[in-house]
């Protein structure tokens, strides 16, 4: 993950790198550090912990023209001033910032010992650092050219040189890299948020192509020394998406814009009149989207659970098997690729890394990937070979919560799109489109509830376990849920299909380990209310999420979700989880966008 900044311009770099890494703190936040470049000298300040933490190191008198910058999430070495970036090579000249994972960096690190090298950090990075110093020629571009084909591994990377100083060269493989045009400066990120504030005009990298920037501009090649053309493109995100505004927590504000966000992804979509879904970017013809016999839906953390909420729908409305699996999984597993399966990939950053390496394997083997994404131009957006963005705006508490209710909508939308093509009748389609429609104010109903399950989270969201269960359509509902709790309280919850729990789990349940049960009107209540009587019976506690007020004997507690369409109600049942994981993580004293040992957007393996 980490994230990367860099200016190149008329103004002091500092400001613009220290605000800048601010904003990209969701990629990492366990060290810190800027590289400025400025009257003939290389100045490098790193701190060990949070961004906030270096911009009061960082001394007044460190300004300069030029500038990089980093915030760490260490994948080699710990979290320490010594580890974090930029790193420098021994005399001092170049300095390097890099989001990825160097896998060759124990043999080159071993061979820049032996000619004599001291390293001073346990990293990957540093070796850059060196071996770009140590290419005998006065172009800083041409060095890193010619490091770059030894390195095995992933990288986004930015690199200054106190020989060239009115430059940055920035690189690409496998992690993202984007540079921002501004009027006579240039900047370069790990993601449009900490550009936005500057310039709508970007250009993503592609993997193996290295870009120089001047105050003049921008040029790009390839690792060859073949020239590029890349015009901007305009980026239509506000830089209002950033601020956390009245809210305390931007996971809190996150939560809070699900109305707007799920309206805007349901925009100019769906079509009462056939009861249809229209998905402009799926690149499918009414031929393909019946012809494919199988749908399997790709993610990591959040976003495989979205897909499971999403196969269920594809496979009740559309009737064919789907299911999601993890990416992180499948894409070790040497899978068979089956050109009669709609491969989906979902991902909200549109750089998980494992997600990428699945999609590419996919598309090796002759598949075709459709991309569920919500950053606009990122690499699986641009990889797939179609895709639904969710339009679900900037995501930056590390916890997913908008972005994956945002996906689970649009997984209706094409579960609907593709069961229309096939047998789902008019009538069913019409009335999916209205239940759909109502979205946005039933969610806003359930943020009604916040206050109720704010005194519910000391209760149930405190305790060192919580068993959460659901059946069917509420088991991937139950293991978002456990995971968001897992997340942001860092207490201990299990997900278990409600079924299953006499298989095995229910020796857990004691006075103790409360469960959080979801519990939906629909076909499977009574047998929901039989596993209840069960956990009651051996003194379990239990919250339970249901569309009408539960017996006392059967839960202790319960928040009244209101009723979609059966088929949308994970949709809904999901967001009364967030906010128990949210004001649990709250009464607990965390930092709630910034979990200890996590980070957004999982760019390395
Ligand atoms: N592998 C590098 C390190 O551990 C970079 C990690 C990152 O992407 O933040 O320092």
């Amino acid at each position: 993950m980490c994230g990367i900044v860099g200016y190149v311009g008329p103004r002091d770099c500092v400001p613009i790198l220290l605000e800048g890494l601010a904003r990209l703190e969701y990629r990492g936040y366990d060290s810190a550090g800027v590289a400025v470049v400025g009257r003939g000298k290389l100045r490098v300040r790193k701190v060990k912990g949070r961004v906030g933490q270096l911009a009061q190191d960082v001394p007044a008198r460190l300004s300069g023209p030029v500038g990089i910058g980093h915030t760490r999430w260490a994948t080699h070495g710990v979290p320490s001033e010594e580890n974090a970036h930029p790193h420098v090579d021994g005399s001092g000249r170049v300095a390097v910032v890099h989001n990825g994972v160097i896998e060759n960096a124990e043999e080159l690190r071993a061979k820049l010992t032996a000619n004599g090298v001291v390293l001073v950090s346990e990293t990957d990075t540093e070796v850059l650092a060196h071996l770009i110093a140590a290419v005998d020629v006065d172009d800083i571009e041409e060095a890193v050219r010619r490091v770059l084909p030894d390195i095995v591994g992933t990288y986004g990377i930015a690199v200054v040189d106190t020989r060239q100083p009115d430059r940055i060269v920035a690189a690409r493989n496998g992690s993202p890299v984007i540079l921002g045009v501004g009027d006579k400066e240039l900047f370069v990120a790990s993601d449009v948020m900490a550009l936005v504030r500057h310039t709508s005009q970007v250009v993503h990298l592609e993997d193996g192509e290295v870009a120089v920037l001047t105050a003049d501009g921008f040029s790009t090649r390839t690792l060859d020394a073949t020239v590029t053309t890349r015009p901007p493109t305009t980026v239509d995100v506000e830089d209002d998406d950033y601020q956390a505004e009245g809210y305390g927590h931007f996971m809190r504000k996150e939560i809070h814009d699900q109305p707007t966000a799920v309206e805007r992804t349901l925009r100019g979509r769906l079509d009462e009149r056939f009861g249809t879904a229209h998905l402009g970017g799926l690149n499918l013809t009414p031929r393909e989207s019946r012809e494919f016999k199988r749908v399997k839906i790709l993610g990591c953390g959040s976003a495989h659970y979205a897909g499971q909420i999403g196969a269920q729908l594809i496979e009740e409305l559309a009737r064919v098997p789907a299911d999601s699996e993890p990416a992180s999984e499948f894409r070790y597993r040497n899978p068979l690729i089956d050109p009669d399966t709609l491969y989906v990939a979902v991902s909200q950053s549109g750089e998980t890394y494992d997600t990428l390496a699945t999609v590419q394997e996919i598309q090796r083997k002759g598949g075709r990937v459709l991309g569920v994404v919500n950053a606009v131009g990122s690499s699986i957006a641009r990889q797939c070979d179609g895709g639904i963005y969710l339009h679900a705006g900037p995501e930056i508490s590390v916890t997913s919560t908008k972005a994956f209710t945002v996906t689970t909508v649009d997984f209706a939308l094409l579960a609907l799109h593709l069961a229309r093509v096939r047998d789902l009748s008019p009538a069913d389609g019409q009335r999916l489109v209205r239940g759909l429609r109502a979205l946005p104010a039933q969610i806003g109903e359930i943020l009604k509830l916040e206050d109720q399950i704010a005194g519910l989270a000391a209760e149930y969201g405190t305790c060192p376990n919580v068993m959460f269960i659901g059946r069917v359509r509420g088991w991937p509902v139950a293991r978002e849920g456990a995971l968001k709790l897992k997340e942001v309280s860092y207490v201990h919850a299990e997900a278990y299909p409600a079924s299953e729990l006499k298989h095995g789990p229910l020796a857990l349940i004691s006075p103790e380990t409360p469960t959080v049960a979801i519990v939906p009107d629909d076909e499977l209540y009574d047998k929901n209310l039989t596993t209840l009587g069960e956990i009651k019976a051996r003194g379990g506690r239990i919250l339970a999420l249901a569309h009408r007020e539960l017996p006392a004997a059967l839960a202790d507690h319960t928040i009244v979700v209101p009723r979609a369409e059966p088929e949308l109600d994970p949709i809904l049942l999901g967001i009364p989880l967030q906010m128990l994981a949210y004001h649990a993580a709250v009464l607990l004293g965390h930092d709630v966008d910034h979990p200890r040992n996590l980070a957004k957007s999982v760019t390395v393996e």
